[in-house]
């Protein structure tokens, strides 16, 4: 059993750090269809970097490092008992060795177990197959693609799009709506694991399988596989792009299976997974618990490189507006929707439980947030002796903190806040009201933006655990673009009207299949 915790911390940490061949094939069509210098292409061009970096490190490619989700097949007269013991002791080791952020919280209390385990964490579905092997695969699905996830009970009526009745073309436009209403929440471009039809509980448990089939694969049912087609031929005009900021590419793949349902009931359940797509699995030989086979990757292949050799990246062009706190008032209200900015100097993480501790109390006595930076970050962070290193550090989804953003930017005298998926009303009256400015960053970007960060100075609030402390990040060079600035602009509204218009031109569009 020692040789099958070792196989599983294996996984784990591949599926961490290392995105399938499928996925990096997808990403690789979406940056061959962004032009270089538009928003989606720099950030299609940080997001390259990020998962080369993370290959070549073994770093976790996001920092969000998901709900783990196994899904193992044994032969009879294998333990699941066993297994499940030796793969939390895996996922434990995982976390310990800053594979996995911490990211188990109970749900009354908000305390973090430290470890990834929990009730409920991991998520484990045992099935029993007729193979001499055991199977594992797993899936890591970060919780700002989670939180975009969508169930549609048909017929219903959708915005832009009309009705959705009991049909495949019902189908089809409440996948489209929850590609629309995800925007850029759930780092786009994403993926979808689609279900027709089982109950509220199997057919979402059945969308997010969906999600374990490859990007390039044939649906086996004809009738799904031209449904697939069609949504994946016309998503795209949407314009919602990478991370929401406008573009040509919204989806690198729409899976979609079915399941017998009640009469009574028509449920169509949505599975969106980031551009951080993270899956893997393993045959594992049940005598000596080794690994046979990988699934998804052929170890004996090299890893081809996101970013080809002797080219590069993310490039600076020189027209970065130099951002470093403490920012002065005029040089925030000077930017603009849609400018790149390169953030230097101290910046303060803050999720969940900071956001709501900064309502009831004054700012820790050593946080000084007049002219600063707040960061919607959960970073993975190590202590090494008596220094704290970041090992990952992408944004956070913001729109989570928009019932206090408002407040805290008031009474802070917060400048820039950097996140990712923008905020809502309130916020933006409060940047407009207060002279500060939101900055998007690459979400999922966290090799990329942890090479930003040049020291960990402090922290506070450790005893949120180390994904909800207050640190004291110094960054350098930061790069992140204004999508909502003082002067009252929004280019998350923007994109969401836009790509909400578009969607009324699909809802008509030309299908066979209904
Ligand atoms: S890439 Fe974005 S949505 Fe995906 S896990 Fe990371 S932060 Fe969450």
């Amino acid at each position: 059993m020692h040789e099958f915790r070792q196989s599983m911390l294996e996984l784990v940490t591949k599926t961490s750090t290392e995105l399938p061949p499928d996925v990096r094939a997808a990403m690789g069509v979406a940056m061959g269809a962004e032009p270089r210098e538009g928003r989606s292409g720099q950030a299609l061009a940080i997001i390259a970097e990020n998962i080369d970096a993370a290959a070549g490190c073994e770093g976790p490619i996001c920092q969000d490092t998901g709900m783990p989700t196994f899904e193992i097949r044994a032969p009879a007269g294998v333990s699941f008992l066993e297994l499940r013991q030796e793969i939390r002791e895996a996922v434990a080791e995982a976390t310990r060795r800053g594979k996995l952020r911490p990211n188990s919280v109970d749900s009354i209390t908000g305390r973090n177990s430290g470890d990834n385990l929990g009730p409920g964490t991991p998520i484990l579905h045992f099935d029993q197959w007729e193979r001499e092997d055991i199977e594992v695969r797993l899936i890591l699905k970060g919780g700002g693609c989670e939180n975009t996830n969508a169930q549609y009970a048909l017929p219903v009526e959708l915005p832009h799009l009309g009705r959705a009745d009991r049909s495949l073309d019902g189908v089809r436009k409440c996948v489209l709506h929850a590609v629309w209403n995800a925007q850029g929440k759930g780092c786009s471009p994403g993926a979808v694991g689609v279900c027709v039809g089982g109950d509220r509980t199997s057919g979402y448990q059945h969308a997010k399988e969906q999600l374990f089939r490859t990007l390039d694969d044939t649906n086996p049912d004809a009738r799904l596989a031209a449904l697939e087609d069609v949504i994946m031929f016309t998503v795209n005009s949407l314009g919602v792009g990478t991370m929401g900021f406008g573009g040509d590419v919204s989806l690198i793949g729409c899976k979609i299976g079915a399941l017998n349902r009640l009469p009574a009931s028509f449920f169509v359940s949505v599975a969106y997974d980031c551009w951080a797509f993270r899956r893997l699995g393993v045959l594992i030989d049940p005598a000596t618990g080794r690994i046979r086979e990988w699934l998804y990757r052929d170890p004996a292949k090299p890893v081809v490189p996101m970013v080809a050799a002797g080219e590069r990246g993310f490039v600076k062009t020189g027209r970065e507006v130099v951002l470093t706190a403490p920012i002065d008032e005029a040089t925030i209200r000077s930017l603009q929707v849609g400018d790149l900015v390169l953030v230097s100097g101290r910046a303060y993480t803050g999720r969940d439980a900071v956001h709501a501790h900064l309502m009831k109390h004054a700012p820790p006595a050593d946080v000084d947030l007049a002219g600063g930076v707040l960061y919607h970050c959960g970073p993975v962070v190590v202590k090494e002796g008596e220094r704290w290193r970041v090992t990952a550090a992408g944004p956070t989804t913001s729109i989570r903190e928009e019932p206090y953003q408002a407040d805290i930017i008031r009474r802070c005298g917060v400048r820039a806040v950097i996140g990712k998926g923008g905020m809502g009303a309130r916020t933006l009256e409060a940047l407009k009201d207060a002279g500060a400015v939101y900055l998007n960053a690459i979400g999922g970007a966290a090799q990329f933006y942890a090479r930003c960060v040049e020291n960990v100075d402090g922290v506070s609030l450790l005893d949120f655990g180390t994904p909800e402390a207050l640190w004291h990040l110094r960054l350098r060079e930061f790069p992140a673009i204004v999508t909502m600035d003082a002067h009252g602009h929004s280019l998350h509204r923007r994109v969401e009207t836009e790509s909400g218009a578009r969607l009324e031109g699909l809802a008509t569009a030309p299908w066979s299949g209904a």
